[in-house]
Order: C-alpha cells, then structure tokens, then sequence
C-alpha cells in the first residue's frame, strides 16, 4: 500500500504499477517493499486523484478483521474464500459422496477482500461471490475420466520457463501435450483448465482472447504445488484475471488434522487383501543399559517410537542408526519380519481447486456483448446466456393486436419461455430498446397474425425478420436456445 502524501488517499501499489507502468500482474505482484518504492520512482508515478506524491510503501492485510458475537475478544476475520468451509467438512462431504473418489464440492458465496483501490466496475470488489471447487481424488490414482473428451481442446499457456525469460511467447498445445510435456502436472488440473476456457467461450470470449499464466514459485500461495491464472483481454482494462487454477495437494487437509486433531484422512479398502513384509523392532535392555548406563530406559522409548523400516534399513546398510543423540548398535535391537494382511491404506486426498469470481464473469460477459451499430449500442449476449430470451409485441397498439400479442405472450411464459411484453412507443424505439439490454428474439403480432396465425421473429444482431407459425414457436425456439438452429430456420415449418 501507498499513501499520497498530498490527499492521504490509499492505494495499492503493485496495482498502480500494473496500470501505470504497464508491468503485468506477476510482475507487480512479486516486487518486495524496496524494490516498490524504486520502481515507483523509475516510473515517476503520482498519485491518480491529486498527482501528488506517494510516501514510503507498506504491508497492509487484505482480511477484513472483526470481533464476533458479544464477546469483543473473540476475533474473527471475513473469509477471503470459500474453500476452507469444505476442507473442514470434508468428513461429512466425504460420506455424502458415499465415501468414494473421486468427487467434487462447489460452493458459491460471498469472499471478503479489504482491497485498497476497488475499482474497474465489477472487477475489484470488497465484496464479492466466489465459486470454488474443491475437487479430492486420490494421489496413487490420479488418472482423470473426463481427459479422454478434452485432451484436443486446444490451451495457451505462458508458462513459468518463459516468465523467467520475461518473455510474454505464448505456448499454444493441447491438452494431452500439457502433459505429456509436463507443463501441467495433474490431469484433473489440466481438464478444468480447459472446462473453464470453453465457459469462457460460451460467454462470449474467443479462444484466442484468453491465456493461462503459470505462477513462479514465489508467486504461488503456499498451499499449491502448481499454479495458473486464467485471463482474458479486456479492451478497456487488458488482461483481466477470471479464475485461479490450483493444485493444492493434501496441504489443506494435513494443515487443519494438525492443527485440530481431527483425523481427516480416509480408508480406502484393496480390491483384493495384499500380503506385506512388516518389520518389527525391539531395544534389547541387556545390552542397552550397560551401553547408555542411566539412559539405556529412554534410549528404548525412543526406539520403540521409531519407524522400524528406518531403523532396519540403515542397521543394514550402515551397521548403525542414530537416534537423537546416541548410535545404536545392532546389538541393541533385534528385528523381526511378520506377513500381515494389509486390507487397504489410509491416506489424505490431493484437491485440484479452480476458483472464479462470478462478478468478473458477469462483467467479462458484458464487455464482449456490448457493440454499437451506427448511432445505436447492442448487448450481443450468446443466446443461451441472454437474461431475456425474448420479447413480445404488438405491431400497433389497437385494432385488437395488443390482446392477441398479449395471448402470445402468456403462452410462452406457459411453455417456460422468459419474455417481455412491450406496447410503449413506436415498434422501432421497442426494438431498440430490447437490443440494448441483450434480448436476442423479438416477437411481433401484427395484422397477417389475425388471419394467418403467424408473427414475425426479429434477431436482435443481424435485424433480420422470418415469419413463423404461432403454434411452432416453443418447439422451433427451444431448440433455437439449445443452440440447434440458427436464426434462418426460424423461418421454416417446425418438422415434427
Ligand atoms: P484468488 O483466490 O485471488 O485467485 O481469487 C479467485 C477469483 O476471485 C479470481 O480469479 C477473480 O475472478 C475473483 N476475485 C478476486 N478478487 C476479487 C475482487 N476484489 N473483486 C471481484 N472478484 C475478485
């Protein structure tokens, strides 16, 4: 954080240098204070409300701090995620699930973030709603069963290696090339990543307008072994950071058994019983106590709380084990080896986590649906994402058009259609009216609908008309909003 030393206003300075500077995020966001304060100055960078000049940067925590219930020393923090309310459930979960894996937790709500310098319309937000998916699969099974039907979707990594280079080069591979080359290191990961670049082309955004940058090292939360963000360009603001990729291994789970004793990790039972070589080890006091005098007891404690395949291996390779600080001797311990019948293991899951802020997808959605077309502005929403699907409309309002369009109306509401009847104004300002908030179908009752029972369907892109018959519509536009039929066959007979 930096604060102007002129208005006293706040801001963040890695963002400063993002916007200002043209440094990327990565960047930004790895610079320690010191080497905050000296890019500032090489930037000359002032302050944006008043151009003054900023003072020295400093650490700031981003959680919103609070007291809870009438207990003003019980302290309490806003979440920033929701993903720790899953990892503290996941027993539970984990029986829902019927205790297999791999499987899957969701949960949208809201994240708290005390952002310094919220700005950019929905994009930084104090508060905000978070989707995050915990997904738990087994690290000895780590084979994901939806790869086969994405592993040709094409991804375009800037991988860490290139980061380094501070090179920006964009490597362009498919899925099942991310990791055979080992640029993505668990299949799971892989598969959301490109779930989540086909999301983002159903909003709205081509392939190409969309890049997942590996986070270095130093960059990467702490719980992830292998991090991406996935971006997309916005005209106004550049890249944009949509949805965080994580592989957040066992950390989550390990880090709340320790600290709460809770054992939170799971049986899973062989397929078949395996028979296993166990080795056992025993202090042998004759010889400990005149080796250790007074110590030979706890020298044996210390043994018996040994791994004993340690023990035997390095008694083995190198005549000795040291424990603490005494050398033991084979002398000192006799070692046995049993068959047991191991029925299954007990082990912690891994969690692959893709995180989206639904806002940011809101205002993705909004910025590559807006155009204009002439003097008049369009929202160009795909139309399966359109909040409206449709509108209704009397040609005139009189002449009894208005009660039939109204009929019209009701019916598509009846067939579970979301529509919007307008009558206010000239057709031309409705329409216009309606392609200004995205509704991609305008239905007109106009005087051939009297006598022929048809109406006109109007698409809010192109402006083109087709006629159609009353009774097709559901049929012809359900099928129109699954994305089987372009606008044109609106205008064809609805072929049962
Ligand atoms: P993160 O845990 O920081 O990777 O955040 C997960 C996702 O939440 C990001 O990919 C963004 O889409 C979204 N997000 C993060 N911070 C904000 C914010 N201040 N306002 C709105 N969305 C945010």
């Amino acid at each position: 954080m930096v604060e102007c030393l002129k208005c006293r206003k706040k801001f963040r300075a890695d963002h400063l240098l993002q916007e200002r500077a043209k440094i990327s995020e990565s960047e930004a966001e790895k610079l320690r204070l010191k080497e905050l304060t000296k890019a500032i100055e090489k930037y000359d960078i002032h302050c944006p409300e008043c151009g003054g000049t900023f003072g020295e940067p400093k650490h700031f925590l981003t959680m919103f701090k609070t007291t809870i219930g009438p207990h003003s020393g019980a302290i309490g923090y806003g979440r920033p995620e929701a993903a720790q309310g899953i990892f503290v459930e996941f027993k539970r979960l984990y029986e829902m699930a019927r205790e297999k894996l791999p499987f899957g937790v969701m949960q949208v709500g809201h994240a708290l973030r005390n952002e310094i310098s919220p700005r950019q319309g929905l994009i930084r937000l104090r508060e905000f709603t978070i989707i995050d998916l915990e997904f738990f699969f087994d690290p000895d099974e780590p084979n994901c069963f939806l790869l086969e039907d994405l592993e040709n979707e094409t991804l375009r990594l800037l991988l860490a290696e290139n980061k380094l280079k501070s090179s920006e080069d964009i490597t362009e591979v498919l899925v099942k090339e991310a990791l055979e080359n080992g640029y993505i290191k668990a299949e799971w990961q892989a598969v959301f990543m490109a779930l989540a670049k086909k999301l983002l082309i159903e909003l709205g955004v081509p392939a190409e307008r969309q890049r997942f940058i590996e986070k270095l090292p130093w960059e990467r939360a702490h719980y992830s072994l292998q991090s991406f963000d996935q971006e997309v360009y916005l005209e106004r603001w550049g890249w944009v950071e949509v949805s965080g990729h994580a592989y957040r291994t066992d950390y989550d789970l390990r880090s709340h058994m320790k600290s709460s004793g809770v054992d939170m990790s799971i049986f899973k039972e062989y397929e078949k019983p395996v028979e296993k070589d166990q080795v056992f080890i025993k202090p042998v006091m004759a010889k400990l106590g005149p080796t250790f005098k007074g110590e030979g007891t706890k020298v044996a404690e210390m043994i018996l709380k040994a791994n004993p395949e340690e023990v035997a291996d390095s008694l083995k390779k190198r005549g000795h084990f040291v424990i603490g600080k005494y050398k033991l001797l084979p002398e000192h311990i006799t070692i046995d080896h049993k068959k047991v019948v191991e029925r299954g293991k007990h082990f912690i899951p891994h969690v692959i986590e893709p995180s989206f802020g639904s806002d940011r997808l809101v205002q993705v959605a909004l910025e590559y649906a807006y155009r204009t077309k002439g003097e008049r502005a369009l929202l160009s929403f795909p139309q399966d994402i359109a909040p409206i699907q449709a509108g209704v409309y009397p040609l005139v309002s009189k002449d009894g058009l208005p009660e039939k369009a109204s009929e019209v109306y009701k019916m598509m509401l009846d067939e579970g259609f979301v529509v919007e009847y307008d009558e206010a104004g000239s057709i031309g300002r409705r329409y216009a009216r309606a392609d200004e908030v995205g509704v991609p179908l305008g239905i007109t009752v106009d005087y051939e609908t009297l006598s022929e029972k048809t109406v006109t369907i109007r698409d809010r892109d192109s402006w083109k008309q087709v006629r159609t018959r009353i009774g097709d519509l559901p049929a012809l536009l359900r099928n129109y909003f699954r994305g089987k039929t372009s606008f044109e066959d609106l205008g064809k007979p609805f072929e049962r």
